[in-house]
């Protein structure tokens, strides 16, 4: 059963490039432990929602409220401090090292169970590494090389590295693009297992996906919600049927 408190409020968010406004006044409420998936053709905004949410770029109306904390004024390592976790399509991980120090490496310095200020490789960060290995299938590779593992793989590493620095909101962009069907099944999977303490917010074009994992789907088209709801309704919602088949 879910509950019905929104991690995040967007209202009324705008951003304009040289005048012409990628984002319009755009509003966006996301549930704790819900899987909100957008949508849109290419260039109706999507990447530009996450980078407004994420602080990459700032926006020029608007607010974006996180757990009651207004992000838009603050700087992109206080808004990852803050809970969100933002997973671009490229993963970013260091690939001459295995999993387990990939995990290490993103394990939040100066949080440690002992309060301490440095990193130290005590019981409780080798536990929670163990933890968000298996979440993410890869108890079994923790002494690979990073590059030695699959495409789906290194996905599901740079996700479990980003889970590590225990965000509230995870924002992923395409996670299954370029991924096998068993792999994507896998994905699945590992949202639904992250929403049971956190909320996603996700891009994706892969429709089937979309159907699988999502709660419920936000589309987008010219910076402006078009379209909100399940799946089923938003699929069966002409002006959603006119955007898409007009492409
Ligand atoms: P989507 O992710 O849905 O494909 P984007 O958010 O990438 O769409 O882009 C939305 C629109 O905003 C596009 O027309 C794009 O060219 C424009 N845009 C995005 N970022 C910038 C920027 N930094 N400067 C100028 N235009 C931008």
């Amino acid at each position: 059963s879910k509950n019905k408190d929104f991690v995040l409020s967007v209202e009324g968010l705008t951003v304009s490039f040289d005048g012409f406004k990628a984002v319009d006044d755009l509003s966006l409420y996301v549930e704790e432990q819900e899987i909100r998936v957008i949508i849109g053709p290419n260039g109706a905004g999507k990447t530009t929602v996450l980078d407004l949410i994420c602080g990459r770029t700032k926006a020029t109306n608007g607010s974006i409220k996180f757990k009651q904390k207004e992000l838009t004024k603050l700087k992109e390592h206080q808004i990852v401090h803050a809970g969100v976790g933002r997973k671009f399509q490229n993963p970013s991980i260091y690939e001459d090292l295995s999993v387990f120090e990939n995990l290490e490496i993103s394990y939040p310095r100066g949080r440690n169970v002992w309060g301490a200020l440095t990193f130290k490789r005590d019981e409780a960060v080798h536990a929670k590494i163990m933890e968000i290995a298996e979440m993410v299938f890869l108890s079994d590779k923790l002494n690979d090389q990073a590059d030695l593992l699959s495409h789906g793989q290194k996905q599901w590493l740079e996700i479990g590295m980003l889970l590590i620095q225990d965000p509230e909101l995870l924002m992923l962009d395409e996670p299954v693009a370029g991924m096998s069907v068993a792999e994507r099944k896998q994905t699945a999977q590992l949202l639904q297992s992250i929403t049971k303490q956190r909320s996603v917010l996700v891009i994706e074009h892969d429709m089937q996906f979309v159907e699988d994992i999502a709660d419920r789907v936000t589309v987008l088209h010219q910076g402006k919600v078009l379209s909100e709801g399940s799946m089923q309704r938003v699929k069966n919602d002409p002006k959603v049927v006119e955007v898409y088949l007009g492409h």
